[in-house]
């Protein structure tokens, strides 16, 4: 008998490096962005029921179900394209923080095709996910499939690399809530004095050069959001002072997180962040 209820992680991401090449006419900007999956991820629990529609649960209180939120638009977007499905209700477990630059609610939406194309059998390719995919998000895409990609034009022309050399990741999130929105609307892409190497860190990654990549994180991002938030730079010197090879800003922020070549350096890093409050939360990971 096929399963009515079925789970499926949803992992987290970071841009090793992020670099902004223009703002176009549409006011999108295009990106070029090498992208990371972490160890950390929330939980959905998909269960077909025979009820049409479309229920959201969630355990934080600070993130309805209700149409606003993106595992409703996704899961919206496969009905009206697979008019066969029956109802759904899809419980979150949210591990991810929210408005952190790790693309929490682009990561839930991803799962989301891939738990209903599971659940339903709607025999729906990658490359088909990743075009409905697009429409809830640039990210999407990414997420859709994971691992160490280069991402180009808004973030949904992907091209897989080799995966990251492996190493020790500490992760930060200070106690303020960025919007993406804000970061991108502040940013003055024609006035950048420095870009990040993307193409020397795609051949650091190739070459499985730990050291190399680690050297040449870097994300224009930080222009605007550290400016505002001077949190973020302590936390990054803190990890450096403990050891960290490099500390960089995710995506928009204000998530910092660390690459260590040393286990023991990370747990020192991580104890001494916890003793100075600077961040609210702390994980420990790897690259996933
Ligand atoms: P990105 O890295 O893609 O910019 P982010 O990590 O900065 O993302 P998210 O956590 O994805 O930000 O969420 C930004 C906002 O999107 C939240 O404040 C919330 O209101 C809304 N949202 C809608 N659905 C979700 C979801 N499933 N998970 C998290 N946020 C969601």
């Amino acid at each position: 008998m096929k399963k009515n209820t079925i789970s499926r992680r949803a992992y987290a991401k970071v841009n090793l490096a992020l670099d902004v090449v223009r703002r176009r006419e549409d006011g999108y900007h295009e990106v070029r962005m090498i992208m990371q999956t972490v160890g950390l991820y929330d939980v959905l629990t998909f269960t077909g029921r025979e009820e049409p529609g479309i229920e959201v649960k969630t355990d934080k209180e600070e993130l309805p179900g209700n149409e606003s939120n993106l595992i409703y638009k996704a899961a919206k977007l496969v009905m009206d394209s697979y008019p066969c499905c029956g109802g759904i209700k899809i419980e979150l477990e949210k591990n991810i923080p929210m408005a952190a630059g790790m693309a929490g609610g682009s990561t839930d939406a991803a799962a989301v095709f891939h738990g209903m194309n599971e659940l339903f059998g709607l025999g729906m390719t990658v490359e088909r996910m990743c075009g409905l995919g697009v429409r809830i998000g640039a990210d999407v895409p990414y997420c859709i499939r994971g691992g160490t990609a280069l991402s180009e034009g808004i973030g949904e022309v992907l091209t897989k690399l080799k995966d990251a050399p492996p190493c020790f990741v500490l992760i930060a999130k200070p106690d303020i809530d960025v919007s993406t929105k804000y970061v991108y609307e502040n940013l003055h892409a024609d006035r950048l004095d420095w870009h990040p190497d993307i193409d020397g860190m795609r051949a650091a990654i190739e070459n499985g050069d730990l050291y190399g990549m680690a050297g040449l994180m870097g994300n224009v991002l930080e222009t605007v959001t550290v400016k505002k938030y001077p949190v973020i730079e302590a936390i990054k010197s803190a990890m450096k002072e403990e050891g960290a090879l490099n500390a960089l800003m995710s995506g928009s922020g204000p998530t910092v997180f660390g690459v260590f070549d040393d286990e023991g350096k990370r747990s020192d890093a991580f104890r001494k962040l916890k003793g100075t409050g600077l961040a609210k939360h702390i994980f420990i990971s790897e690259w996933a």
